[in-house]
C-alpha cells in the first residue's frame, strides 16, 4: 500500500497522510484532489519529513486520494520556494501554495470553455439594466459571471440576454497553442555601452546558475533592449522567460514591445485576465509552451517548466511588495527562486532601491551601469519652483512658471506631462460652516471626491457616496467645499488656463485595463494629446519622444507621511517622472513644485546628484539601524470589535519577548485606526540584520490565546506603516 502526504490548499491546515488508490502512482509533486471531512481539495504531494512530523495515522484509518491531476507535477525547486517563503514570512504553507496552483490548474486544459458575446440582436423587451449591460459588454466576450461583473448587474441578466439571443455562446478552447517567438525576429540596433550590458546578460543565462545583476540604467538608457537579450538567450537554449511588472497598466505597452522584438506577443499572467484566459497560460506556463510570460508579481509563483531566467523590471517599486495574504516581496522571492532554481535573476532600474545597491556593495550582486540615455538623447534639465516665493493664485495649483512653460509647449506643438500623485478631484470636503469633515464610515479616512463620476470615495475600502447637497453634521446648504487637488481638479485648472489644449487624465480610475492603457498610448503617440495629468501611473515605462516637459505638482505630497522610506520613494517617483522629459532629439525641462526646495532630496534631484543622495540616505539609515541595515516586522492586530482588538493588542504587549537586540515598539492605534471596519492596532519590532525575528515572532504568538473575533497580520520587512 502507497501512501502519500499531501500540503493541502488551505491555510488552516498543515500537510496530511492519504492512501494512494491502487494502480495510481502519486510522485513527490503530483497535483492531487484529496477529501477532507466532506470537502474536495486540491494540494500537492510532499516530502515525508515536511513542516514537521503530523500525527501518525495508522494505514487502516488513511483516507484514498480521489484524483491524480493529469498537469506536470511541482518541481522539488518550486516545493522548496514555497516552504522558504512559508517560513520567512510567517505564513501558511496552503495560502503560498495557491499562487503556485489557482483554481484553474484543476480545470481540463482540453475541455473548452463557454463564453457569450453580443449578436447584435435586441431582447424584444428592454430593461433599463439589460441596456445598461448590452452597452458594457459592447464588443467583449466572457462566462457569465465575468460579463455579469463588467456591466455591474446580476448573473440573471446576463442569462435573460442569452435566452433572449442578444448574446450568443462561443466556445473557447483553452489548449490552443501560443505562438513561438522567434529569438532572431528583429534584432535591435544597440549601442557600445548596450552590447556589453546584454553580453554579460547573456553569458549569465548561458552560465545556468544562480546570479542576481543589477541592470542600472538611467531612464532612457534602453535597459528593455538590454535585457531583452537575456530574454533572447533563454529562448536559444530552448527555455522559459518571466518578466515582472509592478503594475498591470504597463503590461500592454510591454507586450507590443515583445511583439517587435520577437514576432509575437508573449504570454500575460496578471488580474485582469478572463478566465479561459487564465487557464489557457497557466497550462502552457506548466507544460512548456509558453515561452516569455511578461506578468504582475503573482506569476513569480506559477510552476514553469523550464525557467532560464526572471527578469525584475523597475525592479525598486514598492508596488511589488504584497499587502495583504501573503505579505510577500515579490523582488526579494524573485531572488529566492533564482537560488533556487540555479538560474539569474536580472533586476532593472534607474533608480534602485538602497535595499539592492547595499548588496551590490556587499558583493552578494554584480553590478551593470548604462550611465548614457540611447541615442545621445540627453537627461533632461530640472529645476525647482519655491512655492513661498512664487505661489499659484488663489485656488490655482500650478505656479506662474510652470504656466509659462506649460504656454510655451503647446505654442511649439511638443506635449506635457503634470505629475500629481492623488486621483480623483479633492483629497478632502470641508464644510464651511462648522468644520466637518466627511469621513468613511468604515476607515479612518476623508471621502475623496470624484468629480468625473459624481461620488465620494474611499481609497482604503471602496466606499462610494454621491457628494451630499447638505452638510451631513449642521445640515448647512451649500456649505460644502473642496479641499486640496487631485487630478482632476489640476485638469480642470488647465482647461480654464488653455481652453484649446487637448488633455488625457491617466489614473488607475480612466486606465482600469491594459486595452484603456494601449489606447492612451496610442493617443499619445499619434499627438492627439497636449498636455497629460497623471498619477505614478505615468512615471514609469512610457516613451513619447516628443514630451518635452515635466511639470511635478506637489513634490512634498511623499515627505509627509514620515515613513522610513519617504525621501528614498520621492527621489525615485520625481526620478521617474522627470525620465519621460526629452526621450527623442528635443531635450526635455522638468519643474519640481516644492515648499522645502533645500530638503537633501530637492536638492539632490536638481543637483542630478544620484550617489550623493544615495550616499546620504544610507548613512542615516545605517546611523538609525534601520533597513537594509536592520531589520524591522510588523504585528497588525484587527477586529470588529474595539475592545477585543484593543484587548489582545495589550495582551500581546505585555507578553513581547525580551532578548538582546530586539526592540518592540506598542501596541498603539495604527495610523489607519479603522479599516473597512475594523479596529486595527500594530506593534512594531526592530532588530539587527542577524537577528532570528521570524523565530522570536513564532514564539510570541505561538503562546497567545486567540479569541475568535480577532486576526493578526505579520508583516516582515514592511513597506507600509499605516
Ligand atoms: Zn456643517
Ligand atoms: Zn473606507
Amino acid at each position: 500500500m502507497t501512501r502519500a502526504r499531501v500540503l493541502l490548499l488551505t491555510a488552516a491546515l498543515g500537510p496530511l497522510d492519504y492512501r494512494v488508490p491502487q494502480g495510481s502512482a502519486a510522485p513527490l509533486g503530483s497535483v492531487v484532489v484529496a477529501p477532507l471531512g466532506p470537502r474536495r481539495l486540491g494540494g500537492v504531494v510532499w516530502e515525508d519529513g515536511s513542516f514537521g512530523a503530523p500525527d501518525p495515522v495508522g494505514d487502516n484509518r488513511l483516507r484514498n486520494l480521489y484524483e491524480i491531476v493529469p498537469v506536470p507535477p511541482v518541481p522539488a525547486p518550486l516545493r522548496r520556494l514555497v516552504e522558504w517563503t512559508s517560513d520567512y514570512y510567517l505564513s501558511p504553507p496552503g495560502s503560498v501554495l495557491r499562487m503556485v496552483l489557482p483554481g484553474v490548474a484543476f480545470a481540463d486544459a482540453r475541455r473548452p470553455i463557454i463564453e457569450y458575446r453580443a449578436t447584435g440582436d435586441l431582447p424584444p423587451r428592454m430593461t433599463p439594466q439589460r441596456t445598461v449591460a448590452i452597452e458594457a459588454i459592447g464588443d467583449r466576450q466572457g462566462t457569465v459571471r465575468e460579463l455579469a461583473a463588467l456591466a455591474n448587474v446580476s448573473e440573471a441578466v446576463i442569462r435573460g440576454l442569452v435566452q433572449t439571443g442578444a448574446l450568443e455562446p462561443v466556445s473557447v478552447a483553452a489548449d490552443a497553442p501560443y505562438p513561438e517567438p522567434d529569438r532572431s525576429f528583429a534584432p535591435p540596433d544597440l549601442s557600445d555601452e548596450q552590447r556589453a550590458a546584454a553580453g554579460q546578460l547573456k553569458a549569465a543565462v548561458e552560465a545556468r546558475r544562480f546570479e542576481t545583476l543589477l541592470l542600472d540604467g538611467v531612464t532612457g538608457s534602453g535597459k528593455t533592449e538590454v535585457y531583452m537579450e537575456a530574454v533572447a538567450a533563454a529562448l536559444a537554449a530552448g527555455r522559459q522567460a518571466l518578466i515582472l511588472l509592478p503594475e498591470i497598466a504597463l503590461t500592454e505597452p510591454m507586450l507590443t514591445r515583445f511583439a517587435a522584438r520577437f514576432g509575437c506577443e508573449p504570454v500575460a499572467w496578471h488580474s485582469g485576465l478572463r478566465q479561459a484566459e487564465r487557464r489557457r497560460a497557466w497550462h502552457a506556463i506548466a507544460s512548456g509552451g509558453a515561452r516569455i510570460i511578461v506578468g504582475a508579481r503573482s506569476a513569480l509563483f506559477l510552476p514553469y517548466a523550464d525557467l532560464g531566467a526572471i527578469i525584475v523590471d523597475e525592479a525598486h517599486e514598492t508596488s511589488f511588495k504584497q499587502e495583504d495574504g501573503v505579505h510577500y516581496h515579490a523582488r526579494d522571492v524573485a531572488v529566492m527562486r533564482g537560488h533556487f532554481e540555479g538560474l539569474p535573476v536580472i533586476l532593472a532600474s534607474a533608480t534602485p532601491a538602497l535595499e539592492s545597491l547595499a548588496q551590490v556593495e556587499a558583493g552578494r550582486y554584480r553590478h551593470i551601469v548604462l550611465p548614457a540615455r540611447y541615442g545621445g538623447a540627453t537627461l533632461p534639465d530640472l529645476a525647482a519652483i519655491d512655492m513661498r516665493a512664487d505661489p499659484p493664485d488663489r485656488g490655482r495649483w500650478l505656479a506662474p512658471p510652470l504656466v509659462d512653460a506649460l504656454a510655451d509647449r503647446l505654442h511649439k506643438g511638443e506635449q506635457s506631462l503634470l505629475f500629481l500623485n492623488r486621483r480623483g478631484f479633492a483629497p478632502l470636503t470641508l464644510c464651511r460652516t462648522c468644520g466637518h469633515r466627511i469621513q468613511c464610515p468604515n476607515c479612518t479616512a476623508w471621502m475623496v471626491e470624484h468629480r468625473l463620476v459624481h461620488r465620494l470615495a474611499c481609497h482604503h475600502c471602496g466606499h462610494v457616496m454621491p457628494p451630499p447637497r447638505l452638510c451631513p453634521e449642521c445640515e448647512d446648504e451649500d456649505s460644502l467645499v473642496a479641499c486640496g487637488p487631485g487630478v482632476e481638479r489640476v485638469a480642470d485648472e488647465v482647461g480654464l488656463r488653455f481652453p484649446e489644449a487637448r488633455t488625457a487624465i491617466v489614473t488607475s480610475d480612466t486606465l482600469w485595463s491594459p486595452a484603456k492603457a494601449a489606447e492612451f498610448v496610442d493617443n499619445v503617440e499619434a499627438g492627439l494629446v497636449d498636455i497629460i495629468i497623471g498619477t505614478q501611473l505615468v512615471t514609469k515605462g512610457y516613451h513619447f519622444p516628443n514630451l518635452t516637459l515635466v511639470g511635478v505638482v506637489d513634490a512634498d505630497l511623499g515627505l509627509d507621511g514620515g515613513d522610513l522610506r519617504a525621501s528614498e520613494r520621492t527621489f525615485q517617483q520625481i526620478a521617474q517622472v522627470a525620465g519621460r522629459a526629452g526621450r527623442g532629439v528635443k531635450p526635455g525641462e522638468v519643474l519640481i513644485q516644492t515648499r522645502v526646495p533645500d530638503a537633501p532630496v530637492m536638492a539632490a534631484l536638481v543637483a542630478n546628484d544620484r550617489d550623493g543622495f544615495y550616499a546620504a540616505e544610507a548613512a542615516s539609515r545605517k546611523s538609525a539601524g534601520a533597513p537594509p541595515y536592520g531589520r524591522f516586522a510588523a504585528l497588525i492586530i484587527s477586529s470588529e470589535d474595539l475592545e477585543v482588538a484593543r484587548g489582545l493588542a495589550q495582551r500581546l504587549g505585555q507578553k513581547a519577548p525580551v532578548l538582546d537586540g530586539l526592540s518592540v515598539y506598542g501596541p498603539a492605534p495604527a495610523p489607519l485606526a479603522m479599516l473597512r471596519g475594523r479596529h486595527r492596532f500594530r506593534l512594531l519590532l526592530h532588530a539587527p540584520r542577524s537577528f532570528d525575528l521570524q523565530g522570536a515572532i513564532r514564539d510570541w504568538v505561538g503562546a497567545i490565546d486567540w479569541p475568535a473575533k480577532a486576526r493578526l497580520a505579520i508583516d516582515i520587512d514592511p513597506y507600509s506603516f499605516v
